[in-house]
């Protein structure tokens, strides 16, 4: 999965770090990141130093105080998010490319990076005023976390659990497309766990909605953060529970069909925790239920 790549490298807690001209900039414009796709089909950002050439021509915005936000470091280099706009990029070199394409690039790490990047981001340019008296906001000085001056409103990363589920009838697993634009390859049945329930019964929840089907013998396998859509997901097997006939949720699903494990139609591509539960069930290695 994406995260294997830096795990134990990534340093996420909140530091008071001042750029260095060869820290990494994340610069995020609307869904896009500024990058330099590579010949090799790898992606490179900007670093401080080349940042602060562009805010000083035409084309880019003004630097400023707080311009940069320290977000995380991995493997020893550290990531600062422009907290600006972006504008137009003064070295043709680099382009503003779609955040959701970059599973697509060789540069896995890189791609780790600015999802989680792009989580921050997101996160802080939605909390830059309180919700709750619509007073402008201060960071915190020891934690992550925005703070309201006038009414004393605490605002927290908001990080989303949501749920993986794979289906499984002996040696058939239950996999399914999504009906909206986008991941157009199969997936297994996912969804968000909703306030009031534990995460079962999301799992139990979701199949219902989803599929029509019962399930039992819930095991949890793996989880794994993905930023772009502020998720951190958790990936459950469990296993049919009686009628196997699938009545399908048409706004949610394109289709959903069981697969057996011998012939599953995709591959594990390394990213995402989907397609390792895919590859784990094909070669039998999944959590069995205990008999
Ligand atoms: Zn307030």
């Amino acid at each position: 999965m994406l995260q294997d790549l830096t795990y134990g490298r990534l340093e996420n807690e909140f530091r008071h770090e001042a750029p260095r001209p060869d820290d990494i900039v994340v610069c995020i414009l609307e869904n896009k990141i500024l990058v330099q796709k590579g010949a090799d089909n790898s992606l490179t950002m900007p670093r401080v130093q080349q940042v602060q050439q562009w805010a000083a021509s035409e084309n880019w915005e003004r630097w400023q105080e707080n311009a940069l936000q320290y977000s995380f470091r991995i493997h020893g280099v550290n990531y600062f998010l422009w907290m600006g706009n972006g504008g137009s990029c003064p070295d043709a070199s680099y382009a503003y490319e779609p955040a959701r394409a970059f599973r697509y690039y060789e540069s896995k790490e890189q791609c780790y990076a600015c999802m989680t990047a792009w989580h921050l981001y997101s996160w802080y340019r939605s909390s830059r005023f309180c919700g709750r008296c619509g007073s402008k906001t201060v960071h915190d000085a020891k934690e992550r976390m925005m703070r309201c001056p006038q009414c004393g409103n605490l605002i927290f990363p908001r990080i989303s659990p949501a749920v993986i589920v794979a289906v499984t009838d002996g040696d058939r697993l239950l996999m399914s497309k999504y009906a909206r634009p986008g991941y157009t390859n199969y997936a297994l049945l996912a969804g968000y766990t909703e306030i009031g329930e534990t995460v079962e019964q999301t799992v139990h929840r979701e199949v219902m909605e989803e599929v029509g089907l019962r399930v039992k013998n819930l095991r949890y396998y793996k989880s794994q953060p993905w930023g772009i859509d502020g998720n951190v997901l958790m990936g459950f097997y469990c296993d049919l529970d009686g009628e196997d006939t699938i009545r399908l949720d048409e706004t949610e699903l394109a289709l959903a069909q069981w697969h057996y494990r011998h012939a599953l139609p995709i591959q594990d591509d390394g990213i995402s925790l989907t397609r390792e539960m895919i590859r784990t069930f094909g070669e039998g290695k999944e959590p069995k239920h205990p008999a």
